[in-house]
């Protein structure tokens, strides 16, 4: 059983995350005698699944991404807080969390960990810079802006190889995301973009899609991966299966084959959704439970209840929990964050000891991925299906996931005017998209150099003075 809080309040949960798994297990915490603290470094509830629209000009930001707080208004219970959290105290039973220069700490008495992952470069992070990946809402738009200013571009220049270098869009990563994105490049190109130059063909540009595994979509299995690269290669995407990308520049990038030899690709726009990583927050919360360890990608390996070793109220769910048969889904964190609020819910009731607790269960729903419009893949159990009918599945499953009735009308527009017209109604873009994160990481190793600045003035004054 839970003890009461100190001075006889009310139990305190805290959620770190607003992701799927933070946010059902606030909502789940909705008629419990508890004080929630959801603390994020977001302030929406992002729908990951649609950032490719979001990036292809389909969908606005506001439609993936509902406010957390609006979402939670009417909840009394819980407070959202933003900020970054960035210490986890389980001796302390506290979470530091940092705004700008106000640090808050939060005492808990369960906490439920769901800060999910980030995008991986394997080591190789100065591959981002030229090869954004598709995690948030800044990485969507960013996107929107290199993949819209590289057709821009291509339309001014009068240099040959500098125009094809502009037209071909290289996607890294054959997953579900890959493929979506690639898929839709090319009917961005198709369909929105043509006859809108005068001097470039948008529906000529060259889209390649790269994976180092034999075949796209390699945990959906050899038929349904075959299936997408068929309906891909039909709308022009390039496939090159068995290939390594050694090196990403300005320029373009370097690609590894299987035989060994290296090539080179130029291309302007790059897309990096080759990785994942899990958040640091696993790794400061296997250090300090003893006997707890974390996977390659840093998830953490969790007891059976999905709590950490000798800390029966600390929960780790969704994408940064490791969990054998559960993939990093959002099934995976919605079905975590229900069975984590369960047990806190039981165990206010005095009914939850953690020594006989039942073992978090998965039950897989099934995986699908969009390919073009009316086009998808789907496997649900041992069924596997494709084609226009997996299309109609994803379009209803999307649509009951998204938070919000106006979300949902608006997006259902959207794609009646994308999907049975031509045209796209987010097809914006600034110079903000292009270039806010180079400058914002300036920003940040500026900050660094000030800070180690004054950390050695500070010592020298401290040396000066004794
Ligand atoms: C492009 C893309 C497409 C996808 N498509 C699908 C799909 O089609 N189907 C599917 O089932 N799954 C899909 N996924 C995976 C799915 O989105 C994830 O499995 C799911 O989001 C995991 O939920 P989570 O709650 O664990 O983490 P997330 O949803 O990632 O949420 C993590 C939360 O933690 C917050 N956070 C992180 N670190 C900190 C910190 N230090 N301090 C404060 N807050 C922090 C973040 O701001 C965020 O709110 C996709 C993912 C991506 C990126």
């Amino acid at each position: 059983m839970v003890e009461p809080s100190a001075g006889g309040k009310r139990h305190r949960v805290v959620i770190i995350g607003s992701g799927f798994g933070g946010l059902r297990a606030a909502k789940q915490l909705k008629r419990a005698d508890v004080d929630i603290t959801l603390i994020s470094r977001t302030t929406s509830h992002l729908f990951q699944p649609l950032l490719y629209q979001v990036a292809t000009g389909i969908l606005s930001e506001g439609e993936i991404a509902p406010t957390t707080r609006l979402v939670l208004r009417k909840q009394r219970n819980v407070q959202v807080l933003l900020g970054e959290v960035e210490e986890i105290d389980l001796q302390a039973n506290t979470v530091t969390s940092q705004l700008m220069t106000m640090r808050t700490v939060t005492p808990f008495d369960s906490l439920i960990v769901a800060a999910g992952a980030q995008q991986s470069y394997f080591g190789n992070d100065h591959f981002a810079t030229y090869a954004p990946g598709m995690k948030t809402i800044d990485d969507a738009l960013e996107l929107r802006g290199r993949i819209l200013g590289a057709f821009e571009a291509a339309e001014v220049t009068t240099d040959h190889d500098e125009r094809e270098r502009r037209l071909t869009f290289v996607v890294i990563g054959a997953g579900p995301t890959g493929v979506e994105l690639a898929g839709q490049i090319a009917e961005l190109a198709e369909r929105t973009l043509a006859g809108a130059f005068r001097t470039i063909e948008p529906e000529e540009c060259r889209v390649i899609l790269i994976e180092g595994a034999g075949a796209v979509l390699p945990p959906m299995g050899e038929k349904l991966g075959l299936k997408a690269q068929r309906r891909l290669e039909k709308m022009g995407v390039e496939i090159q299966l068995n290939a390594m990308v050694t090196n990403v520049d300005y320029m373009g990038i370097t690609v590894k084959d299987k035989d060994g030899t290296e090539r080179r690709i130029e291309c302007a726009c790059k897309v990096w959704s080759a990785g994942v990583q899990a958040s640091p927050l696993g790794k400061m919360i296997a250090e300090q439970a003893d006997g707890t360890e974390t996977d390659r990608a840093g998830r953490v390996f969790v007891e059976p209840d999905l709590t950490v070793k000798g800390h029966p109220y600390v929960f780790v769910i969704g994408d940064l929990m490791s969990v054998p048969g559960v993939p990093g889904m959002a099934q995976g964190a919605l079905q975590g964050a229900n069975y984590a609020t369960k047990l806190i819910k039981r165990s206010l009731k005095g009914h939850d000891d953690p020594a006989t607790r039942a073992p978090f269960k998965y039950f897989d729903k099934g995986s699908m991925a969009t390919v073009s419009r009316f086009s998808a893949v789907a496997q649900v159990g041992k069924l596997e299906f494709g084609g226009f009918i997996a299309w109609l599945a994803w379009l209803v499953l999307h649509l009951y996931y998204l938070v919000g009735y106006k979300n949902r009308l608006t997006t259902v527009l959207a794609w009646f005017i994308t999907f049975l017209g031509r045209s796209r109604g987010q097809m914006a873009i600034t110079s903000q998209m292009i270039y806010a994160r180079l400058a914002m990481q300036q920003l940040e190793s500026h900050k660094e150099a000030l800070a180690a600045v004054e950390q050695a003035e500070r010592l020298e004054r401290a040396r000066g003075a004794s």
